[in-house]
């Protein structure tokens, strides 16, 4: 079923154009499977062919349908390139095979070494962090410390959560086992769903939506939701996000949780040369301040300008530890996050 939708979508975004080999007589292409769900994206994408006569197609899906749909599809693939949130999926695309090392020197010297696979089997194009957001009436600043200390009795009943299925907190998670170990990791699980005002339900922006109307006190959230929320066409939205704190927590210890959106280039890409381009295009200061001035990320190019409202919130300590990390203990995070209640 999901198959054959996928299916059809893409010959609907394709209509008449390529697929792969079947390009049209001296038509370029580049044909990106991404799991990214920004608007952002897309004047980036049209930028780039209007630039360089390179058609764009994309087909968009959740990122293990994506990595399954292009295992499958094997050396006949019409992917050129994958582009996903999340380090752990990145990892995942590059163990399962479906990617090849980027070998352009220009888009390897955007990026630094700490935003790449080690063997540039990705390469960062933004990375966000995972924040504590909070009442502005009702909590104060000093009372926040850790993501740990949102696990202390004292935030019963005031911590509002998205379900667990979410990738956001199972990275989250996946950090916190390997910094804070297993067993720790598990009993922070635990404090959390004992702290919880509601069952967990909702995206991120929910959970700023419930801070507001008074469920909960604190919650965790993207950065660059809170960035869309204020600058939203939905009056709603941008009431909500300037009732809440922002406060990046682990200042004195382990740092604030960043997670890292990337590209990598498929392993039997027919557009070699386009998707190279297209690479070196998304990592070019232009589209890195493009995509924090219109999304809200960090650039990880640091010649690239942060949006004001990321500059506002001033430089801070982030974790330390290879996003390869938040891939290898992806199921026991899931795993601990059954076991401890946190659904
Ligand atoms: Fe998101």
């Amino acid at each position: 079923m999901m198959r054959k939708k996928l299916g059809s979508f893409f010959m609907a975004v394709l209509a008449s154009c390529v697929i792969g080999n079947a390009a049209a007589e001296g038509e370029q292409v580049v044909n990106i499977y991404s799991a990214r769900h920004y608007e952002s994206d897309k004047a980036l994408y049209a930028l780039f062919q209007q630039e360089t006569g390179i058609k764009v197609n994309e087909l968009n899906a959740a990122a293990p349908e994506l990595i399954e749909r292009i295992k499958r599809e094997g050396e006949a693939t019409a992917a050129d390139v994958f582009i996903t949130v999340d380090g752990g999926i990145l990892h995942t695309a590059k163990t399962s095979g479906v990617l090849q090392p980027v070998t352009s020197a220009k888009a390897l010297a955007n990026i630094p070494a700490t935003l790449r696979d080690s063997e540039n089997y990705w390469i960062g194009l933004t990375t966000r962090a995972r924040v504590i957001v909070y009442a502005l009436d009702r909590v104060q600043p000093a009372q926040l410390s850790t993501y740990e200390d949102l696990a202390h009795p004292k935030w019963k009943g005031k911590v509002v959560a998205r379900s667990s299925t979410a990738m956001y907190d199972q990275s989250l998670l996946a950090s916190l086992i390997m910094l804070d170990g297993e067993k720790a990791a598990g009993d922070w699980v635990r404090g959390i769903a004992a702290n919880f005002a509601r069952p967990p339900k909702g995206n991120d922006r929910d959970q700023a939506k419930s801070i507001v109307a008074g469920i909960g006190d604190v919650a965790l959230m993207n950065t660059y939701y809170i960035g869309q929320m204020l600058n939203s066409r939905d009056p709603e939205e941008v009431r909500a996000a300037r009732q809440i704190g922002v406060f990046f927590p682990n200042q004195q210890s382990t740092g604030t949780h960043v997670n890292v959106s990337g590209i990598g280039l498929a392993r039997y890409a027919k557009n070699r040369e386009n998707a190279l381009r297209f690479i070196e295009f998304l990592t070019d200061v232009r589209a890195q301040e493009h995509f924090s001035a219109q999304n809200y990320e960090f650039p990880t190019n640091p010649k690239a300008k942060k949006h004001q409202l990321l500059e506002s919130w001033g430089t801070f300590k982030t974790q330390s530890i290879d996003f390869s990390t938040l891939g290898k203990n992806n199921a026991k995070a899931i795993q601990l996050f059954l076991q401890g209640g946190w659904k």
